[in-house]
């Protein structure tokens, strides 16, 4: 059945996801050496709010990369396998990178992207923050360094997460009721 924005119900609002983001970018402070340089990773397209608004408040010098990684298609449910769109990133030997991700779910996308981060970029740190965590839909034995929120297993958009490539913009989260 198709789905609209009127059957999105509000799950987390704007003032909420972003007190939470800024404490969750305190506890990051808080462990970076303060005037060490850190790349953050955006996984398009989905981190992309996150991202921006993650980085506002981070103090120590920061760079940012780009990739594409998509497992969902146009469904509500993973569909098992990672398609890589854009995976290039330059070499970050000796450096400290942290991947800034949407949402783990079954764990298979940031499985598959911190193994080939660890195995292709030498950075000398790879650490993890996503804005929330599935973890009770959980297949691959991941955690994150960072998390803003544990939810349940539904599906949720907005605030760069969609539904058919749509509701990204939209300031809060919402969640379809089955
Ligand atoms: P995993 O590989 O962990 O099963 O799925 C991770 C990816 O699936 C996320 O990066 C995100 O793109 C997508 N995803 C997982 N759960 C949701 C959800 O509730 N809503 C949306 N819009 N995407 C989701």
């Amino acid at each position: 059945m198709n789905k609209n924005i009127d059957d999105l119900k509000i799950l987390i609002d704007s003032k909420t996801l972003n007190d939470r983001i800024k404490s969750l970018a305190d506890e990051i402070n808080a462990i970076y050496p303060k005037d060490e340089t850190i790349t953050i990773i955006c996984v398009l397209k989905g981190a992309v709010m996150f991202f921006t608004s993650l980085a506002k408040y981070l103090k120590m010098p920061v760079k940012m990369e780009f990739i594409s990684l998509s497992s969902y298609g146009n469904s509500t449910k993973s569909n098992g396998k990672v398609k890589s769109i854009n995976l290039a990133l330059p070499s970050f030997e000796g450096e400290r990178v942290l991947v800034v991700e949407d949402i783990i779910d079954t764990g298979l996308t940031l499985t598959f992207l911190m193994n080939f981060i660890s195995q292709n970029c030498k950075a000398k740190d790879v650490k993890l923050a996503v804005l929330f965590d599935k973890k009770c839909a959980r297949k691959y034995d991941i955690k994150p360094d960072f998390c803003a929120f544990e939810i349940d297993d539904k599906f949720i958009a907005g605030f760069g997460l969609d539904y058919c490539g749509l509701y990204r913009n939209l300031d809060y989260i919402g969640y379809f009721e089955e």
